[in-house]
């Protein structure tokens, strides 16, 4: 009798199905699952072995987002740094680009979490003097210039949202 541990027991759950596994390796096998219930049901087939599926496409969601993030954050120093620039009127499709990634990252929490990280960081880079461009505006300006941003921002948030929700309601 030859004793194998679950692990190599599920390794060879899929050859012993095929029927290309050796006579030892069956016997193993059905050995196995005599014992232990939980390679007994993956086995019988009741329990798909897609866990570690499940796993990496949450894997894979979380670094999306991860990336997202940071895309979110480089676009609005990137739009806020035009502000003064003759680059300025990119931010008509820049702006609505981030509110867009917002939604992706936040979903319906963009609509006051991204015109929050436009103001905050356009106060925050504008004191500091962080980025050219941004610093040396005065208050007045600097607020008139984020209303608009959020404006073009939250449009984007909107139609990235509106465009999730039809897309999902098709079967
Ligand atoms: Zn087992």
């Amino acid at each position: 009798m030859i004793k194998i541990s679950c692990e190599m027991c599920m390794d060879l759950i899929p050859l012993v199905r095929d029927g290309i596994a050796s006579p030892d390796s069956c016997q193993a096998v059905r050995q196995h699952i005599e014992t232990c219930p939980q390679c007994r049901e993956l086995f019988d087939g009741t329990v798909p072995p897609a866990a570690d599926n499940q796993q990496a496409l949450e894997q894979l969601r979380r670094k999306a987002q991860l990336f997202s993030a940071m895309l979110l954050m480089f676009g609005i120093l990137f739009g806020l740094g035009l502000t003064s620039s003759s680059g300025l009127f990119y931010n008509i499709i820049i702006m609505p680009l981030i509110g867009a990634v917002g939604y992706f990252i936040f979903h319906w929490k963009a609509l006051y979490l991204v015109p929050g990280l436009l103001l905050g960081t356009h106060l925050l880079t504008n004191a500091l003097g962080l980025i050219r461009g941004v610093e040396h505006l005065d208050l007045p300006s600097l607020l008139l210039w984020n209303v608009l941003y959020c404006i073009f921002a939250l449009i984007g948030t909107i139609i990235a949202g509106l465009l999730h929700f039809a897309l999902r309601k098709e079967p």
